[in-house]
């Protein structure tokens, strides 16, 4: 795995690397953009660059299979812990009773074995306002050793002082065709499957996976069959609901999913053209009679309500199933 096996986001790699040779690297990163494109690969990438013993992430040398294999000493990754599923202020204070070392302890060491230490937070929307206070004074004046990968795709939901101090570099989902090569070249699907893959991944390597279990697609399947009233009696909301929020960050895929079924059937009823339709392996499910638009605007508003309130600490069964309740068709 090298930069150049990272599909797409030439700009962003050629920037990163362009910071690699004037040897001017800015001391924090926020690398922003929607889920599963890449970013974190990109940032595992950048660090096996500055890590390596040649300085081109061969891939071949001890620091970057280390990385690779995940326990470099000077890489230190964050992501959401817990069932609330943030990261807290232990991770960067540090907690002497618990035993656990925080970031802001951590970076006045040297590295051990590398010239920097890396330190990538994955998910750095989901740091507690504590933590983030915490993190802040450290990004304003860290020991120079140490360069810092804020990961988010939910960028405004990171206090504004933290994400002024980082340089953005912003990535943009993967085109259709990008997407498509992935699942030809990468992960040898025929040519029919990754069609229909990138076509409903919304641009997102991470969505084209996870839809790649078949268990997925098929409750995806059902869901339509649910809310279009098609095929109606043995499903039920209640059932799907917790089938689909069990999946954890997977229920984001399938709200994303909702919203992309509302905009096909609002194409469908309206142009009657299905080649514009993003669902088209369901195309014939999505064929419905008298279609009342202000279902489907309504349904819409609700789904993004829903993408919204989920991010936060809720009950995400019950919320789903009240989502169901209130977008099934009752023609
Ligand atoms: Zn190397």
């Amino acid at each position: 795995m090298g930069f150049e096996e990272i599909i797409g986001h030439e700009k962003q790699k050629n920037l990163l690397l362009s910071f690699l040779e004037h040897e001017r690297m800015p001391h924090a990163f926020l690398f922003s953009g929607q889920d599963g494109i890449g970013k974190k690969k990109t940032a595992l990438e950048f660090v096996k660059h500055i890590f390596c013993e040649h300085r081109n992430g061969c891939g071949t040398c001890k620091a970057c299979i280390r990385i690779d294999r995940g326990n470099h000493p000077d890489l230190i990754i964050l992501s959401r812990q817990g069932s609330e599923g943030s990261i807290g202020i232990d991770l960067i204070r540090g907690n002497d009773e618990k035993k656990i070392r925080g970031i802001n302890q951590e970076i006045y060491e040297y590295p051990y074995e590398s010239e920097k230490r890396a330190i990538i937070i994955d998910g750095a929307d989901s740091l507690t306002r504590e933590a983030a206070n915490a993190l802040l004074k450290t990004l304003e004046e860290p020991p120079p050793f140490n360069i810092f990968f804020l990961i988010t795709a939910s960028e405004e939901e990171i206090p504004h002082t933290l994400r002024s101090r980082c340089s953005r570099v912003f990535f943009t989902a993967l085109r259709q065709e990008q997407l498509k090569r992935y699942f030809t070249d990468v992960l040898r699907l025929d040519g029919a499957q990754a069609e229909t893959l990138s076509l409903i991944s919304h641009g997102s390597v991470g969505a084209g996976i996870f839809w790649l279990e078949r268990d997925n697609l098929q409750m995806r399947n059902r869901l339509v069959e649910l809310i279009t009233g098609k095929h109606k009696g043995f499903l039920n909301t209640t059932l799907l609901s917790e089938r689909i929020t069990r999946t954890g960050d997977g229920v984001t895929v399938y709200l994303s999913f909702l919203l992309s079924l509302f905009r096909d059937i609002f194409v469908l009823n309206v142009s009657g053209d299905s080649s514009m339709i993003i669902n088209r392996d369901i195309r014939d499910i999505l064929e419905l009679e008298r279609v009342d638009l202000r279902w489907i605007e309504e349904s819409m508003k609700r789904i993004q309500e829903t993408i919204r309130i989920m991010r936060y600490n809720v009950n995400k069964w019950l919320i789903f199933e009240n989502l169901l309740l209130h977008i099934m068709r009752h023609a």
